[in-house]
């Protein structure tokens, strides 16, 4: 016997004043955008050829899998455990796919250091021919109901129009995603001036902001005293040029020079890290 066809429906609701939208009526508000970070870096790679499977396995994927009717659930779970061909389920592997599909989208677009471009997202976007393969015929309608929260509530259903839905809302909305500079995975800042994200990066549970901001602060520190030493032998290779000592080397003026253009190229290189800090003090001390 043929099993009746259970569709994924899921209302999406996108609220019209902030950014925040909720998969399922009623359910918490998330950040737009969030859920599709999450759900490109997801591991799925523990769920390949397994025998039995939940769907808490798919939970920390997208909500889209919590979110819908546990009729759907039941029956998706079945559906992956069977790998059979329902048109109408995505397979792992479908799923998977999507994922690589949406990875490679938003890190063409926002894998780069610096602020929100709005024609690179353009050019890009122009440039890709898999995002005009994915359709959506969600119904669509305004929500006024909660003067609070009002919104545009989609009704999906499936995996690939939930994601489609928040990827537009997030393009619409001109979210920024930033590519952290420690781990290199796509983030949303909250504040502008932030370069790391907060995931957890260490075994010992440092996150990349923790990890990053160490070694600026320490790389910063260590460029201070750099600068500092150089600005003493500055001092004092120029006192041996203008006052003359009996017990001190002194300097004509073309030593001098020579000894100051030597000194600010290896301050330079010290700061770059070229050349280790301590050898470089030990030269300007000589
Ligand atoms: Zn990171």
């Amino acid at each position: 016997m043929e099993s009746a066809v259970i569709r994924g429906y899921l209302h999406v609701q996108a609220d019209l004043f902030d950014n925040e939208i909720r998969f399922g009526r009623n359910s918490k508000s998330v950040s737009a955008g969030e859920s599709l970070i999450s759900f490109i870096y997801f591991d799925f790679s523990p769920l390949v050829n397994r025998l039995h499977y939940t769907i808490d396995d798919f939970a920390n994927a997208h909500p889209y899998f919590k979110a819908c009717s546990p009729q759907w659930q039941m029956a998706f779970v079945e559906h992956i455990e069977k790998n059979d061909d329902n048109k109408y389920m995505p397979s792992l592997k479908d799923i998977i796919k999507l994922q690589e599909n949406y990875k490679n989208l938003l890190h063409r677009f926002f894998a780069f250091q610096g602020t929100y471009d709005d024609s690179r997202i353009r050019e890009k976007l122009s440039e890709d021919e898999w995002i005009r393969t994915q359709a959506c015929f969600a119904r669509m309608s305004v929500e006024t109901g909660d003067i609070l929260h009002m919104s545009l509530d989609y009704l999906v259903s499936s995996l690939d129009e939930c994601l489609m839905v928040e990827f537009i809302e997030v393009l619409r909305r001109k979210i920024h995603f930033k590519a952290c500079k420690n781990c290199g995975k796509l983030f949303i800042p909250h504040r502008t001036n932030t370069d790391y994200c907060s995931r957890v990066f260490t075994p010992d549970g440092k996150t990349c902001a923790e990890v990053g901001y160490t070694q600026t602060f320490a790389r910063n520190l260590q460029n201070d005293e750099l600068l500092h030493a150089y600005t003493r032998a500055y001092k004092a290779h120029y006192a041996r040029m203008t006052k003359p000592r009996k017990r001190v080397a002194n300097m004509t003026r073309d030593e001098f020079e020579a000894w100051y253009e030597e000194a600010k190229q290896k301050l330079e290189l010290a700061r770059e890290g070229l050349l280790p800090a301590d050898e470089f003090t030990a030269w300007l001390k000589k």
